[in-house]
């Protein structure tokens, strides 16, 4: 951390005293470089990633020139993902909790359109959204800019891998030419640069050295054969030799996240699958799942993987390696984050030379393969996910809150309070998840209880995602 104080900048007394609340007393790295020239007024690319601080380095630009009594749009910040918008967004609030009535909408794609519309007539100060649908309310004329002062990109390099620069574009010219442009990106490879030449006027970079410390993350390297069953086999040995809590294996295509999937279910792995194919709903009970610790195997592809609000994971395994040695590092910075131990295992074949040269050039010393656990691994018991998730059929909609359902689980006779994990709260219904080896207490003890006089009905998830999350929407 910097030595640098909040309060040697120039923020309303309010956004000072709420810093102060947060508990944030030194301004990040990334902060003290971008917040000076941010509250300057000036355009800013700011190379950092999830983690630095920089969501309230340009939101705390941004609230601190909003103009409360005008509802018109101030300010956009555009997320590659609707996860990382929700993040945002729920960040900005925090930030502004002591500036009254200033209001934050989210607009994503995969959410009902309508809802959106009659929000937006209501007035918003800022928004922050996904640049689909984003784009569509300015086509449809729901949205206008404007009024627009500051629009953010956030996580740039994503929005373009994820192939939204069309849309980018779009709503770059509905934007006011006087606009303050600020930047956000973990890398600064050729195609953002030329964004930032088109879209921004003489910017400051504020570029601090990477916030995962490699050093954290260690690195193994296993040469396989190209086909599936060496790679599954090195697979089951890596698994049950470590036995870590928490996996993320990395595939290239659809269709093998789902066939990796399968095959470790069957070998008695609670694994689930994360690809782009999901219904939104389906890929929000997956990350549930993962993140409360009832699934201990996520098989995902890059793109899926892009933007997840998880929680560090004790291995990251790349089943095949990324076409590219950028998108191997992201990969692997999910694992040894916030200072825990992390470990990236990598297969390879003899079609993956080029990456593999792209790799040793990058990190610049030889990569080594190391022999793979021995077969004596497959004895040992595969390891169990510590909780299991119960779906319970109340939600926001019925006024249900986690207390009410801690309080179902946790009365006389009943559960402890350390075998209740984390608990979700849909529209609709609710995760909750429960130490696996008391699921059939737990759902013994809810068929016992009502809510408003009505029996409160709740399934344990199994393996495969709910087919009825899709059908309940
Ligand atoms: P971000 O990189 O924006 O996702 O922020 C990462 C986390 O750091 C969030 O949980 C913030 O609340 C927290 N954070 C941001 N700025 C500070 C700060 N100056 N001091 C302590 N925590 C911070």
């Amino acid at each position: 951390m910097s030595a640098t104080k909040f309060s040697s900048l120039k923020l309303q007394p309010e956004l000072l005293n709420n810093i102060e609340s947060l508990g944030y007393v030194k301004m990040t790295p990334i902060q003290a470089q971008s917040l000076p020239p941010i509250l300057a007024g000036k355009d800013v690319i700011g190379q950092a990633k999830t983690g630095s601080g920089k969501t309230a380095a340009f939101g705390l630009g941004i609230l601190e020139q909003l103009n409360v009594r005008n509802t018109r749009v101030q300010a956009l910040v555009l997320c590659p993902t609707r996860e990382l918008a929700d993040q945002v967004s729920k960040a900005l609030r925090r930030l502004a909790r002591m500036c009254p009535n200033v209001k934050v909408l989210t607009l994503c794609g995969g959410m009902p359109y309508r809802p959106q519309v009659s929000s937006l007539g209501h007035g918003a100060h800022v928004v922050v959204g996904t640049p689909g649908r984003i784009a569509k309310h300015l086509r449809t004329g729901s949205l206008n800019l404007g009024s627009l002062r500051v629009l953010v990109l956030d996580e740039g390099d994503r929005m373009l891998e994820m192939g939204f620069q069309e849309e980018v574009d779009a709503i770059v010219a509905k934007t006011p030419e006087g606009r303050q442009t600020l930047l956000f990106s973990a890398t600064y490879p050729r195609a953002i640069q030329s964004i930032a030449e088109k879209v921004m006027v003489d910017p400051v970079m504020a570029q601090v050295e990477s916030t995962h410390d490699s050093g954290s993350i260690r690195q193994h390297f296993y040469k396989v054969g190209d086909d599936d069953p060496a790679r599954l086999m090195a697979l089951r040995l890596l698994l049950q030799e470590h036995r870590p809590e928490s996996t993320l294996i990395f595939c290239n295509r659809k269709l093998e996240t789902q066939s990796v999937r399968d095959e470790l279910n069957r070998l008695g792995f609670s694994a689930l699958a994360l690809h782009g194919d999901l219904e939104q709903s389906e890929r929000d009970e997956t990350l549930v799942r993962f993140s409360n610790k009832s699934v201990s195997v996520l098989v995902a592809t890059d793109v899926a993987a892009r933007g997840l609000d998880i929680d560090t994971v004790d291995a990251v395994i790349n089943y095949r390696l990324s076409r590219d040695a950028e998108t191997h590092v992201h990969r692997i910075g999910r694992t040894g984050r916030a200072g825990s131990k992390g470990m990236a295992c990598s297969l390879y074949g003899p079609r993956d030379r080029s990456v593999l040269d792209a790799l040793e050039a990058n990190g610049g010393s030889e990569i080594r393969d190391e022999p793979l656990p021995s077969k004596k691994a497959l004895d040992s018991p595969i390891a169990r996910a510590p909780m299991a998730t119960l779906n319970v059929r109340l939600g926001k909609r019925q006024k249900f809150r986690a207390g009410n359902l801690l309080g179902a689980l946790t009365g006389e006779n009943s559960l402890k309070g350390d075998q209740v994990g984390k608990i979700n709260i849909c529209d609709n219904w609710t995760y909750v998840a429960v130490a696996s080896e008391s699921v059939d207490f737990a759902l013994k003890v809810l068929g016992n209880e009502t809510w408003k006089e009505r029996p409160i009905k709740a399934w344990l998830l199994k393996d495969a995602v709910s087919p009825w999350a899709a059908a309940l929407r």
